[in-house]
């Protein structure tokens, strides 16, 4: 068997099952064997139904006395019971509303059996039993939880992964001396570990070792990048005289943050190196401004000029700024995103290669391959952070020779931007324009919800519009949490029956969003119900409320960068986070959002107060493109990836070079950072 052989190639997968796993991203034998787990389950292994305690998920091995006829509960629900025999007591073995459940058991037949010890009364119970097949019972058990979409299952998942596994050798692939060094377990025990552990500590090993190998890569990634700009020529622009007739046009006076970082970048631009600038700036800082009068000058010198954004809602938006400063200077500016009519599109790429448009700007529909550039000055990609290095490279790959400005409003502290952004130089606006009002934070347990409801209820009665945040989850079995649907529903049905009441998350088709967003923005959308696509950009100065549930789930500096979605306008603004506060981890955290306005601060508390993983938790699902690393949780890990790559990039030894070289061949051939051979 091949890594890249395709899905269906796998013992147990038709053409049914293909498309299913494809819909999950695993197209062939490497994803599937990339397709780490989200979570694990600990299952304890006893002799006897009494050792354990409530709620625990356990393994037994137990025999059948009998299997009870099926009952009609008072709610209407089927309940099926066997009866098993463990050690010398009986317990009941039940299931709702799975009446074939009983079938696969046989009176007098033993089997190894997993689910969830319930007491009761006294009583012991285990609801949902399962059997499980080929399992020694001698160590308690990690068992695998994997996203999982499409009626697709774990144990089907399981069993199609340790095929493979048994039938493929994978082999080392980080430099030896490093493996030594860090003494990591190997690339195959860990591939094995982590989908299905042999204890926890070899888990948290094959973690601890996949993650760096993540990190790692994605480090040389950078550096190669960085070396490859430095021996490319530059174009240099000239400082032209419209800039200064630009200036009387703005809507407000720069603040002294934002004049010095357009000073920077005017300074890069004359330069006949191409620039690589990361202009960082919190939310509402006003980086937008000051991109756009970088392009200005690029464009005036008669060059064209590109800016990405990473939702089509953002990149509307950012058009219709530019189409209104420029007004008057002869720019001919389009838009190109993933709604253009076809026709439109052709008409748009045919004028852009006759350099007749000056300023595209869209949203990744500006990658693709057809999309031709007369003569590419300069590249804008604003909020950097939503898209992966490959992305930023695929762009930058239409000119050899374009300036580079990447934009991003996720403050992070300035050690994690050197190991992130290692190929760039920063720009900071760390002032917020004047006049910009605090929003007001609170927090609520989830028990209290219905208060921020009310008050919701009292700002849309003064004529104020309100968003509400889930975490993006699936709905699933033993993961309770308001999943947009589910929340949307209840709210429509409920507390805001008589109000209008939308949702938006990023399943839906782009048409529909921007519908949905432009009846938002004029007012006729009262309460957005959403997931977090509406987390960068976007701008509806009305609205005055922004309440995020289960903020427990989220990053600080994402909680940060949802808040800044409202005080847009001048009215008061409120922030309401709603958290499952159980811990004084979680509680300390929603004091550092109450108490704090400030995106760095907020971030250089993350880093203090996460510190270690939680490894059995919930994992954030990321905004980068990691499968394992979290940037702010593994920071140490990364810092001594990051150093490794560096010496090994820098390094004149012959053996460095040749790994370098290595290394750069199998990065060039996987766009994943667990790269195999
Ligand atoms: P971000 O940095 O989050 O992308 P934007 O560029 O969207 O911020 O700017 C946020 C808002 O602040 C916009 O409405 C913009 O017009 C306004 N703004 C930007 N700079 C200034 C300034 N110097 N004075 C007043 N308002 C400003
Ligand atoms: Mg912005």
């Amino acid at each position: 068997m091949n890594i890249y052989d395709d899905i269906t190639f796998v013992k147990g997968v038709g053409p049914k099952m293909g498309e299913k796993l494809n819909k999950c991203g695993i197209y062939n034998v490497l994803d599937l064997l990339l397709y780490f787990p989200r979570d694990y389950d600990m299952v304890k292994i006893g002799s006897s139904i009494e050792q354990f305690e409530d709620k625990e998920k356990v393994i037994l091995e137990c025999t059948v006395k009998s299997i009870l006829r099926d009952i009609r509960t008072k709610n209407n629900k089927i309940l099926s019971t066997v009866i098993f025999n463990c050690g010398n007591n009986n317990f009941k073995g039940q299931w709702f509303n799975q009446p074939y459940a009983k079938n696969s058991f046989r009176v007098n037949s033993t089997y190894v059996i997993t689910g969830k010890v319930e007491k009761f009364n006294g009583e012991y119970r285990m609801s949902n039993p399962k059997i499980l097949k080929n399992t020694s019972i001698d160590k308690n058990k990690i068992l695998a939880k994997y996203s999982l979409k499409d009626n697709l299952n774990n144990s089907f998942l399981n069993k199609i992964i340790s095929d493979v596994l048994s039938q493929v050798r994978i082999i080392e692939n980080l430099p030896a001396k490093i493996v030594e060094k860090y003494q990591f377990m190997p690339l195959d025990e860990s591939i094995r570990n982590i989908h299905s552990p042999k204890d926890r500590y070899s888990l948290e090993e094959a973690r601890r070792r996949l993650k760096f190998q993540e990190l790692f890569a994605y480090s040389m990634k950078i550096f190669m990048l960085k070396e490859l700009n430095k021996s490319s020529l530059g174009i240099g622009f000239k400082m032209t005289h419209e800039l200064r007739d630009l200036k009387d046009k703005l809507p407000f006076q720069l603040t002294e943050a934002q004049s010095r970082v357009v000073r920077e970048i005017l300074i890069d631009e004359k330069r006949n190196v191409p620039m690589n600038r990361l202009v960082q700036g919190d939310v509402g800082s006003g980086k937008t401004i000051v991109a756009l009068i970088s392009l200005f000058n690029v464009i005036k010198n008669g060059y064209q000029a590109a800016m990405m954004a990473p939702t089509e809602i953002l990149a509307k938006q950012h058009y219709f700024e530019a189409t209104t400063l420029f007004e008057e200077f002869g720019i001919n500016i389009q838009l190109l995103t993933g709604s253009t009519t076809a026709k439109n599109k052709e008409i748009i790429k045919n004028d852009l290669k006759e350099g007749k448009i000056d300023l595209l700007i869209g949203t990744h529909a500006l990658i693709e391959e057809d999309v031709v550039f007369k003569n590419l000055g300069m590249i804008v990609t604003d909020e950097q952070h939503r898209f992966g290095v490959n992305q930023r490279n695929k762009l930058s790959a239409k000119s050899e020779n374009a300036d580079v400005l990447v934009m991003s409003a996720t403050p992070i502290p300035r050690t994690l931007t050197l190991c992130l952004y290692g190929d760039l130089d920063v720009s900071v606006i760390d002032k917020l324009p004047p006049g910009r009002k605090k929003v007001d934070t609170y927090y609520l347990d989830k028990k209290e919800k219905n208060r921020a409801y009310d008050f919701t209820l009292k700002e849309i009665s003064m004529g104020r519009q309100v968003y509400i945040v889930c975490p993006l989850v699936e709905e699933n079995e033993d993961l309770k949490l308001s999943s947009v649907e589910t929340l949307y529903n209840e709210l429509k049905n409920g507390y805001f029956k008589n109000i209008e009441v939308a949702i938006l998350h990023g399943k839906m088709p782009n048409k529909e969003k921007n519908a949905i967003m432009e009846e938002f923005k004029n007012g006729n959308i009262k309460v957005l119900v959403s997931t977090t696509v509406i987390e960068v950009g976007v701008n509806v100065p009305n609205s005055t409320v922004m309440i995020i549930e289960n903020a427990e789930r989220f990053g600080l500096s994402q909680l940060h960068q949802l808040r800044g979605r409202v005080g847009r306008g001048s009215h008061k603004s409120y922030c309401i986070l709603i958290a499952n506060i159980k811990s004084d981890t979680t509680k300390r955290r929603m004091e550092t959002m109450k108490n704090s306005n400030d995106g760095f601060y907020i971030a250089e508390e993350d880093l203090r107060i996460r510190g270690g993983g939680e490894l059995f938790g919930f994992r954030q699902s990321g905004e980068n493109n990691f499968l394992l690393a979290d940037l702010v949780e593994d920071f140490r890990i990364f810092k001594a990836a990051n150093m490794e790559a560096k010496e090994i990039v820098n390094s004149e030894s012959s053996e460095d070079k040749k790994v370098k070289i290595e290394i750069k061949d199998k990065l060039e051939r996987s766009s994943k950072y667990i790269c195999f051979n």
